[in-house]
């Protein structure tokens, strides 16, 4: 579909054009007449979906239709888990909103906190922020939510696997009952949907599948093995093939703490990454990688999504994760431009479900290997490729209404159109990360590092 049929007006249509889009992805169609309707949604999507143009566009459609914001005030409000994210999210902001005379900012934590301070003396339409460094400003009064219109969370699973749980729900306190709510989320697990309860009504779901497409492009192989038997499996694999950089997946923070001390007591050099890691400890990691002195790193899934590393040769899922759709958003991290990737899972007898369910969403059967000298005792059943067509997964609806009150829509009625040509074009904030700065690399970063061990959500343990 077009662009033009979503209701979007001629400036953003003009924006989109120059950045060469000329089809909205499957969740632009959906979001942003939906979004523009003034309506909540709630939306399961990862990254590489368009999901950020899905929200933006619509947000900055209904921004244009309203009045100025005072001074400190914000208009709209961006949440998302790390400083990458929330310099992406701005560059977008200002690239859509070329056209229109909207203002936006960026703040997080981890950088001064004066120059932010200073952009939003004059107030902004949209604001995007880490939600540590968000309260830290409103607790010095340089931020105020009384003009409050529309409200994004972006990555609500990240974010609450980062500990920002406590953070968000008391952002929610402060904010305007009458607002916009729209919740994205990659998946949608207990503990989203309990955030969800209480933010979003009668909201409009949207759900899509990640782009399964790129599963063609990679050689998938399944390593049949004992649990037991697996780190022995990896650092055989490491070593015959000489593998110097390689991306591992591992479904759990402690696990993968144990294998890349394991790793390591073989003289393979590896670092775990995960939520419970230190911001130090990620960046060095990282770094550590990028620059070769680290062959392996060991990554669980939502710590590898904010991960900016270029393609890789290979990549291993030493567990499968739960949720299939990890699988092709895992194996979308290897293949370099116009090369194969070569994705490997090791596989146990307790996995075979999980197996199955890949196969059946990237709608083949992995070749099964047996690695020499590692025959496992607990065999893994034999596949059988499940053919009936996969429902959509989609986010399960919030219970009606609000306990506090809140009403959506609330952008969508009794705001002045505001006069445009007195209004100044959408820039960039200066609290901007520049390109190369020491925050460039940096990976997952709550904005409060003293915050970050605490996990109050509930009810489950979060996946990670
Ligand atoms: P996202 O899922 O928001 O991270 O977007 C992934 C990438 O797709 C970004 O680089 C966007 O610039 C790009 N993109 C978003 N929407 C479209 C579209 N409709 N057509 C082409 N590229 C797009």
């Amino acid at each position: 579909m077009s662009f033009d049929s979503l209701g979007l007006s001629q400036p953003i249509l003009r924006a989109v054009e120059s950045l060469g889009y000329t089809t909205a992805s499957p969740i632009q169609e959906k979001a942003i007449p939906a979004v523009i309707e003034g309506r909540d949604v709630m939306a399961a999507a990862q990254t590489g979906t368009g999901k950020t143009a899905g929200f933006t566009l619509p947000l900055l459609e209904n921004l244009s239709k309203g009045s100025k914001p005072r001074a400190n005030h914000v208009r709209s409000l961006v949440l998302t888990p790390t400083r990458e994210l929330a310099a992406q999210i701005q560059d977008s902001v200002v690239k859509y909103g070329a056209n229109l005379p909207l203002t936006s900012h960026v703040v997080f934590g981890g950088v001064k906190i004066n120059p932010q301070m200073q952009n939003l003396r004059k107030g902004c339409d949209v604001l995007v922020a880490t939600p540590g460094r968000l309260l830290d400003l409103y607790n010095q009064n340089a931020v105020k939510f009384s003009q409050l219109e529309i409200l994004v969370l972006d990555e609500a699973d990240r974010m609450l696997d980062m500990g920002f749980y406590r953070d968000i729900k008391r952002i929610l306190d402060l904010l305007p009952k009458k607002r916009q709510n729209l919740l994205f989320s990659a998946t949608f697990s207990n503990e989203i949907r309990d955030l969800a309860r209480g933010l979003v009504n009668n909201p409009v779901e949207v759900s899509v599948n990640p782009p399964n497409s790129t599963t063609n492009l990679v050689e998938q192989s399944v390593y049949v093995a004992d649990k037991g038997q697996k780190p022995a499996i990896l650092a055989k694999l490491i070593e015959q093939n000489n593998w110097q950089q390689v991306l591992v997946f591992s479904k759990t923070k402690h696990g993968a703490n144990r294998l890349a001390r394991f790793l390591e007591e073989r003289d393979i050099s590896a670092l775990p990454i995960h939520g419970n890691k230190s911001q130090g400890a990620r960046t060095k990691a990282l770094e550590g990688f990028k620059t070769g002195k680290i062959r392996v790193l060991v990554a669980t899934d939502i710590a590898a999504r904010g991960l900016d590393i270029p393609q890789l040769p290979q990549v291993v899922n030493f567990d499968l994760p739960h949720v299939s759709e990890d699988y092709v958003h895992r194996i979308g991290r290897t293949g370099r431009a116009g090369e194969t990737g070569k994705a490997y899972s090791l596989v146990c007898a307790d996995e075979a479900k999980e197996l199955f369910s890949i196969e059946r969403l990237i709608g083949k059967l992995i070749e099964r290997h047996e690695l020499e000298g590692f025959k496992p005792v607990n065999e893994v059943p034999e596949s059988r490729l499940d053919t009936r067509p996969i429902k959509p997964n989609k986010p399960k609806k919030a219970k009606t209404g609000h306990q506090d009150g809140q009403r959506s829509g609330g952008n969508s009625s009794g705001n002045k159109p505001a006069n445009k040509n007195k209004r100044h074009s959408i820039k960039p904030g200066a609290g901007r990360s520049p390109s190369g700065s020491k925050e460039g690399n940096a990976s997952s970063a709550p904005s409060r590092p003293s915050r970050r061990p605490r996990r109050t959500a509930k009810p489950t343990g979060p996946k990670s």
